[in-house]
This record gives C-alpha cells, sequence and structure tokens, in this order.
C-alpha cells in the first residue's frame, strides 16, 4: 500500500547523516532535534504549539487528560474510523458515543453529532478521515453552542487545509482545542517508528500537554497531576525534520495519483471516487472507492495475483467491535457507517506511485470489473 523503500532511497544520505548526527551527540531523549522539530511544525502548522510524543493513540489520550474529562463524560466520536479514538475514551473510562457519518466525504455528520449531545458530553473528536478534514464550520459552531471541546484526530490529514465561509484558511489540527497526529511510518508524515504530537494554539493547555506527556512533572521529581511517560526520540525527530521539508510535495505526490485513479474510474458505474468536500484540500492518506454490487475480495485477490495490495479500510464498525460491547448500539443503527464498511476499498496510495504502476493497478482493476 505504501512504498516507504523507494521513498528512502531518495533522500538516503540526508537521512543517513542526521541519524549519525544524533547517534554521535548522543542525546536520544529530548535532544536538540525535538525542539527543532517542533519549532519547524508550528511555523509549518501556523499553530502556536506542537508538542510532540510517542504515538497517535497516546497524543489522543494526552489531549483527553488535559482537558480535564472525568470518568462518565460523554465523548462523541465518529464510527467510521480507526479503533483509537474509542479506544483512549474507554481506557480514561470515559463515556464513547458513536455517531454516523456523511455517505459522501465519510467524515462525521454534523447533524448527528447534535442529536448525541446530553448534559453529560464534554468533548467532540472528529477525525479527518483519508485525508480530507471534517465539516469543521458546523462542529465548531456546535461545539461553541453547547460548550464542547474539540479534539481533531488528524492522524490522517496533515497539511491538508481548510476555508472557513468568512475565507480564513486554517491547517488540519489547528482548529479545534487541540490537534493530535501521528507520525506512524505508513501515514503522510511518517518517521522510522512510532511518533506523534499534539497542536494546541492555547498556552495554559500547551502547558498541562508538557507536564502530563512527562510523567505530571514539571519540577524534576516533584509530580503535579498524574502522567505518563510519551516521547518522540531524536532519532525520529532527526528524520521528521527532512521529511516535513518535503510534505508539500509528498501531498501533491498524493493528488496527482489521485487524479489518475479519478480519470481511469471515473466513468465506471460500480466504482463511486472520492467525493470532494469544496471546503477542504485532500491530501489522499488513502484513496478509497465505494463499490456497487462487485465482490470486493475477488477483486482484492485478483490484485493480490499480480501483486497488487488493496485494503479494506475499515471492515467492522465500531459498535459491531466485539472490543466495545454497548447495548446502546445495535446493528442497524448506523446505516451508513454500516454501508460502508460493506462497500469501501482502498488502493495503493503513496508518494513514489509511478504513471506504469497506476496503469497496471487501474487497468488490471477495469479488468476484474470486466
Ligand atoms: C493511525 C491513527 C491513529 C493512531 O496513531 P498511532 O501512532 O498508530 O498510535 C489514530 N487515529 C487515526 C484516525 C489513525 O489513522
Amino acid at each position: 500500500m505504501v512504498d516507504l523503500k523507494t521513498q528512502y532511497a531518495k533522500i538516503k544520505d540526508e537521512i543517513d547523516q542526521a541519524l549519525l548526527n544524533v547517534l554521535e551527540s548522543t542525546a536520544f531523549i529530548n535532544g536538540p532535534e525535538v525542539k527543532a522539530f517542533e519549532e519547524e511544525m508550528e511555523r509549518y502548522l501556523e499553530v502556536k504549539h506542537v508538542l510532540s510524543c510517542a504515538n497517535g493513540t497516546d497524543a489522543l489520550q494526552i489531549a483527553m487528560m488535559a482537558l480535564g474529562l472525568v470518568p462518565g463524560d460523554e465523548v462523541i466520536t465518529s464510527n467510521f474510523t480507526f479503533v483509537a479514538s474509542a479506544e483512549v475514551i474507554a481506557l480514561l473510562n470515559l463515556k464513547p458515543v458513536l455517531v454516523d457519518v456523511l455517505p459522501d466525504t465519510f467524515n462525521i455528520d454534523p447533524a448527528a453529532i447534535e442529536c448525541a449531545i446530553t448534559t453529560k458530553t464534554k468533548a467532540i473528536v472528529p477525525v479527518h478521515l483519508f485525508g480530507q478534514c471534517a465539516n469543521m464550520e458546523s462542529i465548531l459552531a456546535i461545539a461553541k453552542k453547547y460548550n464542547l471541546f474539540v479534539i481533531e484526530d488528524n492522524a490522517q490529514a496533515i497539511g491538508a487545509e481548510y476555508t472557513f465561509s468568512d475565507g480564513t484558511v486554517k491547517k488540519a489540527g489547528c482548529m479545534g482545542d487541540i490537534g493530535t497526529t501521528s507520525f506512524f511510518p505508513s501515514k503522510n508524515l511518517g518517521c522510522y517508528g512510532d511518533g506523534g504530537a499534539l497542536m494546541t494554539n492555547n498556552d495554559a493547555l500547551a502547558g498541562k500537554i508538557r507536564v502530563i506527556a512527562n510523567h505530571g512533572m514539571r519540577v524534576k521529581y516533584y509530580h503535579d497531576s498524574v502522567g505518563v511517560n510519551s516521547r518522540l526520540d531524536s532519532l525520529q525527530a532527526a528524520v521528521l525534520r527532512i521529511k516535513l521539508k518535503k510534505l508539500d510535495e509528498y501531498s501533491f505526490a498524493r493528488q496527482r495519483a489521485a487524479e489518475a485513479y479519478n480519470k481511469a474510474f471515473g466513468g465506471i458505474k460500480q466504482l463511486r471516487i472520492p467525493i470532494r468536500d469544496p471546503k477542504s484540500t485532500h491530501v489522499f492518506h488513502q484513496y478509497t472507492l465505494l463499490t456497487d454490487s462487485i465482490d470486493r475480495f475477488a477483486l482484492q485477490e485478483f490484485l493480490a495475483k499480480r501483486n497488487i495490495p488493496a485494503m479494506v479500510y475499515y471492515p467492522v464498525p465500531l459498535h459491531l467491535q466485539k472490543a466495545y460491547p454497548d447495548p446502546r448500539y445495535k446493528k442497524g443503527d448506523f446505516p451508513v457507517t454500516e454501508e460502508l464498511c460493506s462497500k469501501v476499498i482502498s488502493l495503493p496510495m503513496h508518494t513514489e506511485l509511478t504513471d506504469a504502476q497506476i496503469r497496471l493497478i487501474t487497468e488490471s482493476v477495469i479488468e476484474y470489473i470486466g
């Protein structure tokens, strides 16, 4: 699905040198690379604070701790997403409240959010799924109306931009109270191990996040609150500093591949190409087709025989996962999410796709459909 090897080969000299420099310095934790990366990321995102941590799941957990959410508080999130958002809500003994998504963008449905709000609701966690921003204009308006926090799960849309109706443009992850992201190798900005970050424009929240991510410690060995140990290490920061400089170029390569896919699949009635939200740019973390009356798994097998990977993100909605049984929900409660889970398929999407590869992929898909 991704080609990290070719990407690495193109930046090998720079990466190897940067890693060697960290090894020579032996400043593996909290070294100058980490601070430099956070500052460069702040400049790129035009946000006041970027606070790195160990992974995107930790980032979500730290965000909820920093906002002071306590057991029993309800947190609304999308049902059609990676498990992490619901997982940390459950781990903190908060109550995950799932809502359906929109059939066109696959992003959380603002009308469904409003219907799910109760007196216990404290926060909304929109996920900018597959590389495109959720409807932040409506979500922020709802949050304001009901006095709720907004945590943007931006693990899949780093670099995407959202335009509000007054013309203001903001980067994904920098619109709510806190944004979170992941630098897992296959993400749009990936390191060579695990990594993550939080972003916020709120100085007080940034201070709390910094303390929580470091054992609740402001002054060494004095612990003000219960925290966690969640750090980005210097080797990963060194890799990320190099890849951040290329992020826009990488996004462009993904968009170019998506356009070529769209051109090939646009007229095929068994496939629906990704629908664009005019308010958001799309950085195509995934290129996801909605199939109609074809067997996705047979298509996946057909492609696999030609060494073409294809994946189903996500096959099971959160409310039907074994780990999250909830008497409030049953099959049929989330018609859009359930339909998407039964009909989506994602094709290879990365920064190194060549025209020849795209041609092989599109011709194979079309040959299968017949
Ligand atoms: C990848 C991902 C995460 C988790 O990130 P990790 O770094 O793997 O912990 C969270 N949310 C979404 C939407 C993701 O895609």
